[in-house]
């Protein structure tokens, strides 16, 4: 089969299945697409793991013990700790550290029977939105290569988008997952905050890290979702106490009368002329389907901003703690005394974005500031929640952009970290309410770069999202489009 490496994860699991392909061939290929690693969107590969991890996939098939997709490669972005390959965050400070376990949802996707081809590529500590911050050098666009694929799951959306992989996961605190997939041109959903375990996800901001799945369609989504859900009490406490669902048995129902809220906030002054009319013609496209749009407002949306830059530096602050060259990766060469060697393993291994979110964070929870900044941002996050839930009254889903503009060009934002952090507005409400929020593809813009349109639903309503995204791919091509030389 000349044209595996551009199977859907439904086709590919579907050919595995009927033994017209094997997991090894399916390895083989892939593994060779990634060669000379395209986009460095890869950060760890190691065939001999791939093909062993493929060949047991194989004796299932024959056996008839196949899990639902058995054989069908993933990738992982590497946030995800991962036994049998390296994991770094995209840091230098754990360059070369190897976990001791697999994460929760690379278990159940290994489980399910997906094969890892490697890691990928991100920000570092899954801080920014561009890549460019990761220790391991940025990665480029594959729609082109002067523009940034987005961040922090930009390997994950890279790779996915150049068909390196049918299918990867990534990690979304602030739209980490959604923003890389509009700016690839690829589809991904950030699950309702404690659908996906936790454990083993090296964590950035705890009250707002989810999983989730990237890939060509909401159908691949929505079969990888599947698989990786689910309660996992004894692991990670925030997990919930529900099942995993059948993501895919409801990817059939009609639209008729789906209530479509437009948030006003959400087509403001900053939005982008070529975003604006690629996510309006979208929306037409789910008029003819039978949807109604309905105007809504989230009057807090410019206030997600500082509110997350605050908390998540907070936590970030917290959580990145751990890391001072006792445990885990990088320790300093030469030191005079234990403060010493924290000191210089942290001012070594940490890049520059990470260093600001950890003083900006320090001093946000510092005696004095604490009120003023932390205590007053978790009150106004619990507003925008509340606002959510006002506008859930009026609407079924709330539809809008994924990001103000389309990718940038590589080096454009570098030095203006502020900039990143103004084009996550769209991204970030959902994140701080915990809300579930996908991403799809909705067109093209400027440089002919692809526009994501977004969709939030309410808590637990990720069936509903996957359908009324998938019912657009049905009834539209533009999550059928690929880079040239794809
Ligand atoms: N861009 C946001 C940040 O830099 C979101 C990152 C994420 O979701 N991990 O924090």
């Amino acid at each position: 089969m000349s044209d595996l490496h551009t199977l859907s994860v439904t086709a590919l699991a579907e050919s595995l299945r009927s033994k017209q392909v094997s997991a090894v061939e399916v390895a083989t290929r892939f593994l060779a697409r990634t060669g000379g690693n395209p986009h460095n969107a890869f950060l760890d590969i190691d065939s001999e793991v791939t093909l062993t991890q493929a060949r047991a996939c194989d004796a299932k098939i024959a056996a008839g013990t196949a899990g639902p997709l058995e054989g069908v490669p993933v990738a992982h972005k590497d946030v995800f700790v991962t036994r049998d390959f390296a994991t770094t965050a995209g840091s230098k400070i754990l360059q070369g550290y190897r976990s001791p376990f697999d994460a929760t949802v690379v278990q159940r996707l290994r489980e399910a029977g997906m094969v890892t081809l490697g890691k990928l590529n991100c920000d570092e500590f899954a801080m920014g939105s561009a890549n460019e911050n990761s220790a391991y050098g940025a990665v480029t666009n594959p729609w082109d290569m002067a523009h940034v694929p987005g961040g922090s799951s930009g390997g994950s959306a890279a790779a996915v988008a150049a068909r390196l992989v049918p299918a990867a996961t990534g990690t979304d605190t602030g739209g980490s997952i959604r923003q890389p997939a509009s700016f690839c041109g690829i589809t991904g959903i950030k699950p309702t905050y404690g659908r996906a375990s936790r454990y083993g996800m090296i964590a950035y901001a705890s009250s707002l890290d989810q999983a989730g799945p990237m890939a060509r369609s909401a159908e691949d989504c929505a079969l990888l979702l599947s698989a990786m859900c689910g309660p996992d009490l004894d692991r990670d406490s925030t997990s919930l106490d529900r099942p995993a669902e059948d993501f895919s048995a409801g990817l059939n129902g009609s639209l008729d009368g789906l209530r479509i809220g437009i948030p006003k906030e959400f087509f403001g002054e900053g939005l982008h002329a070529d975003v604006r009319a690629a996510v309006d013609s979208a929306l037409r496209e789910y008029e003819k389907l039978g949807a109604k749009l309905v105007p809504i407002s989230l009057p807090r949306t410019e206030l997600s901003i500082p509110v997350y830059y605050i908390i998540a530096p907070a936590e970030a602050s917290s959580n990145l703690s751990r890391f001072d060259g006792v445990k885990f990766g990088h320790r300093a060469k030469d030191y005079v005394d234990l403060v010493d060697m924290y000191k210089k393993t942290r001012a070594e291994g940490f890049g520059n974005e990470v260093k600001r979110r950890i003083m900006t964070g320090a001093y946000v929870l510092s005696h004095g500031y604490y009120d003023a900044y932390y205590l007053q941002a978790q009150k106004i996050r619990r507003m925008i929640a509340d606002d959510f839930q006002n506008a859930f009254k009026e609407c079924d889903v709330i539809a809008g952009p994924v990001a103000p503009s389309v990718a940038w060009k590589l080096g454009e934002n570098a030095n203006d970290p502020v900039a990143d952090y103004l084009a996550d507005i769209f991204t970030l409400p959902a994140s701080l309410a915990g809300l579930p929020g996908m991403s799809l593809p909705a067109g093209f813009g400027a440089h002919g770069m692809p526009v994501g349109m977004q969709l939030i639903g309410n808590y637990f309503q990720e069936a509903q999202l996957l359908n009324a995204a998938h019912r657009l791919q049905q009834a539209t091509d533009f999550h059928l489009q690929k880079p040239v030389g794809v």
